[in-house]
């Protein structure tokens, strides 16, 4: 039997007026979310614990069955991993952005205007550069989506409790970055980032696609400012936990991250943007190929979190019921316990995630179907289920691929 864990990303929410008080999952017309209702055990979920506002990071660390409190020190190692960066336990991980200085040091442009094109070329210039004094730290750095880059310090006496450089607001100075702990290793750390933050600036300004750019008069990316430390975790593999054989179709860099640090193949899917204009049969496609050659998948399609945050609400109700035929593609696979569940609510109304719990549904051979009709946040409050925490899932799931060991005689 195969397992299959889909996440689709702050689908839930709160009633809203604009919609007789429905939720959108409740207003959206969504046949085959409410068929794996019918057919299916149903309930509630808490992603972390009831109220806890979880971010999508913390969300799927505590459904694939690890800590987040253990495991997550911050998003920097599952947004370089999620780049392709081999991080190992240990690494000093942080997300960056290319932004602008002006010659006198301010900040003018915190995303160096969305700057797009080519920042391969200038991540490559910063990548195992040596800085003086520091002999002993590698500098690995590598180019994200957009603005976007991610810094990882390898090296012994390092630590992850030192503040940002970013200085949130245009017009000000980059932050010094500053120890945390008064630790010897946060103080080396902050002088090792403040080094790395002046390098990057005199490698960068004079960068030829720099000068490119502000001959075309578009802001140069020409300074780096890392923050979200975090030291990448030790954590098992997935696989060698459950004994299942993994991987992770996702849209983002951050759960793609999350699927490579537990060990799992990573799936990339062709016109996958993230947002509500993603290719949804491309992604469809995807999960039947790759569900012949594994025996768990873990899915995350994110449109419906992005309409959350733009308090979108038509984008929303449109989004669920385009993802609707997805779900009904991954019902055909035979001999699978198909979960269905969010990661957490992104309601319109507050345009960020919130600690309401989830609804999650799950199909399967000899479940023990209860009475709930339709998949939403409601109705599945009836459902034989209950209600759960995310740290249940893989156990539930285990469990029903007659996969667990008994624990006592
Ligand atoms: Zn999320
Ligand atoms: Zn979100």
């Amino acid at each position: 039997m195969k397992g299959i864990i889909m996440i689709i990303d702050g689908m839930a929410d709160r009633p809203l007026k604009e919609l007789d008080n429905k939720t959108p999952l409740e207003a959206a017309k969504t046949p085959n979310m409410d068929k794996m209702a019918k057919i299916g055990i149903n309930g509630i979920m808490d992603p972390i614990k009831p109220g806890i506002r979880a971010g999508s990071d913390t969300s799927h660390i505590s459904i694939l069955g690890y800590d987040p409190y253990q495991v997550y020190t911050g998003r920097g190692p599952f947004e370089a991993a999620g780049v392709g960066i081999e991080v190992l336990p240990g690494d000093i991980a942080f997300r960056c952005n290319f932004s602008t200085a002006s010659e006198e040091g301010l900040i003018i442009d915190r995303r160096a205007g969305r700057i797009r094109e080519k920042t391969k070329q200038l991540a490559s210039s910063l990548n195992s550069i040596q800085l003086e004094g520091f002999e002993d730290v590698e500098i690995i750095f590598k180019e994200s989506t957009g603005h976007r880059s991610v810094l990882v310090l390898r090296g012994s006496g390092l630590s992850d409790q030192v503040s940002d450089a970013d200085p949130k607001k245009e017009g000000k100075a980059p932050k010094e970055i500053l120890g945390l702990d008064g630790s010897t290793e946060a103080e080396k750390t902050a002088r090792v980032l403040n080094k790395f933050v002046s390098e990057s600036y005199n490698i960068l300004k004079d960068h030829p696609l720099n000068l490119e750019r502000i001959e075309a008069g578009k802001p140069p990316g020409n300074i780096v400012l890392p923050r979200g430390a975090g030291a990448v975790p030790d954590v098992q593999p997935f696989n060698e936990k459950y004994g299942l054989k993994s991987a992770c179709i996702a849209e983002t860099g951050l759960i793609m991250g999350i699927g490579k640090l537990a060990g799992m193949d990573i799936i990339e899917v062709e016109g996958a943007t993230g947002g509500a204009d993603t290719d949804l049969d491309s992604i469809s496609q995807s999960i039947i190929e790759n569900a012949s050659k594994y025996n768990f998948l873990l899915i995350n399609i994110d449109g419906a979190d992005e309409a959350g945050h733009d308090g979108n609400l038509q984008e929303k109700v449109n989004f669920l019921e385009k993802v609707d035929a997805v779900i009904g593609e991954v019902m055909k696979i035979p001999d699978t316990c198909f979960i269905l569940t969010a990661d957490h609510s992104t309601p319109i109304s507050v345009m960020d995630h919130t600690g309401d719990p989830v609804p999650l549904v799950i199909n399967g051979p000899e479940i023990r179907v209860d009475d709930v009709e339709k998949f939403d946040e409601r109705s599945a409050t009836k459902g034989g289920l209950c209600r759960i925490r995310g740290s249940d899932i893989m156990n539930i799931l285990m469990d029903i691929m007659n996969k667990s060991e008994k624990f006592g005689a």
